[in-house]
């Protein structure tokens, strides 16, 4: 794969970082268009398009070449360890080779720090964190981000501009520049590299944009520490701790943020800060703005306020009817998940002396075992066998 030169265009109030590169044989061109900049410039290093096409690179098994400059910080670590951490998260990817035609080494000693801010309980407590609490100058935010990088669904760029004009309110009242980046490059990614999978990188590639005035990039974590791990997984989130501190270049750092914090905890600590009850938006119903009130992130959310005692606090932003309508099969679920994020809250539930009716879990267990044939016979023919041995009728085979 060659990549660049990168060129940078006026359109309109917006500009247009963009860059050619052949990908299995055919001409592609990759563009950023970033609006609502404050005057600011781009950084017209490649870093940016490198990062965006690293994976479809390593899909293809094709090395990259860049005609223009990268940083030597970046290009060093993307050639080394983090593209480990990519082959051990994501088994059938292919190790390549990156080269550029210029390395970059100068910092441009940028100190803005910037976020992406989606409203959702990881964004809002990163704000919390990083800007209404007091943090250290350093780390202060100061630049809002909303990316369509690929994470609205199918009514991609429709909803990419509804939900940012609900969330720029906010932004407005915290005296935030909130910046816009619409991109075409989820077109490069296909299913083998969906959303959920590689959504640390293509966001990252991002801030790469404005080096000339961000120094520090945080990345709001999925997961708490305890359940991080570098391996083969359905979602990228869960080795951001290693992989973030990787993709720092000369002027900017990367950091994920939030992992001292279990989502439960997130949740009860946005609670505390009003400018939630309006904005929190953690739905995965692609197709509007808004809350739904019975995905499972809305019934996640919802039942965690609920246990706490917080959800009358959210009632303009969410159909507290739809959510008590499924909130009692959402419990069923709860009680026999394996996701982490689940079992968090039956766990902090006990902590706080709350107990599930006892209908819940003999529906649950029934969920389970309606779910799981194979174990239900195993079991069914264990508990049998022991019952014919005790009366004499079975003999287990005995091995010496
Ligand atoms: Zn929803």
């Amino acid at each position: 794969m060659d990549i660049g030169p990168v060129t940078i265009v006026a359109k309109g109030s917006a500009l247009v970082y963009q860059v050619d590169f052949e990908l299995k044989g055919s001409h592609q061109q990759l563009w950023f268009e970033v609006d609502n900049l404050a005057q600011q410039e781009l950084s017209s290093s490649g870093d940016t398009a490198l990062m965006a096409l690293l994976l479809p690179a390593m899909l293809a098994n094709e090395n990259i070449h860049v005609k223009g400059s990268v940083s030597e910080r970046l290009l060093f670590s993307l050639n080394g360890a983090y593209q480990t951490i990519l082959t051990q998260t994501i088994p059938y990817l292919q190790r390549v080779n990156i080269t550029a035609e210029h390395c970059n080494t100068q910092s441009s000693s940028a100190t803005g720090v910037i976020t992406g801010f989606s409203a959702g309980v990881d964004s809002f407590c990163t704000i919390t964190d990083y800007f209404s609490d007091s943090p250290p100058k350093a780390l202060k935010v100061t630049h809002l981000l909303y990316n369509n990088v690929g994470s609205h669904g199918p009514g991609e760029e429709r909803l990419f501009r509804e939900r940012y004009q609900q969330l720029k309110e906010t932004a407005d009242t915290w005296q935030l520049p909130f910046i816009t980046v619409n991109s075409n490059m989820n077109d490069f990614y296909g299913r083998s590299l969906d959303f959920q999978l590689t959504h640390t990188l293509r966001n990252a590639a991002i801030p790469m944009l404005f080096q000339q005035f961000i120094g520090h990039f945080l990345y709001s974590s999925a997961y708490s520490y305890q359940d991080l791990f570098v391996g083969e997984s359905y979602d990228m989130a869960y080795s951001d701790a290693f992989s973030m501190p990787l993709l720092a270049t000369e002027s900017l750092q990367c950091h994920s943020v939030g992992s001292e914090h279990s989502r439960v905890e997130k949740t009860l600590r946005i609670s505390s800060n009003p400018d939630s009850y309006k904005v929190l938006d953690v739905c995965v119903k692609g197709d509007r703005a808004g809350n739904c009130s019975h995905c499972d992130k809305c019934l996640r959310t919802l039942l965690t306020l609920d246990l706490a005692g917080k959800l009358e606090l959210y009632k303009d932003n969410f159909d507290l009817e739809v959510y008590q309508q499924h909130k009692q099969a959402f419990i069923n679920e709860v009680l026999i998940s394996k996701d982490p994020l689940l079992k968090e809250i039956v766990v902090w539930a006990k902590q706080q002396g709350y107990r599930f009716a006892a209908h819940h879990y003999l529906s649950a267990t029934m969920l389970f075992l309606k779910r799981s044939p194979a174990k239900v016979f195993l079991l069914f023919k264990n508990q049998l066998k022991k019952l014919l041995s005790s009366l004499g009728l079975y003999h287990p085979k005995q091995y010496h």
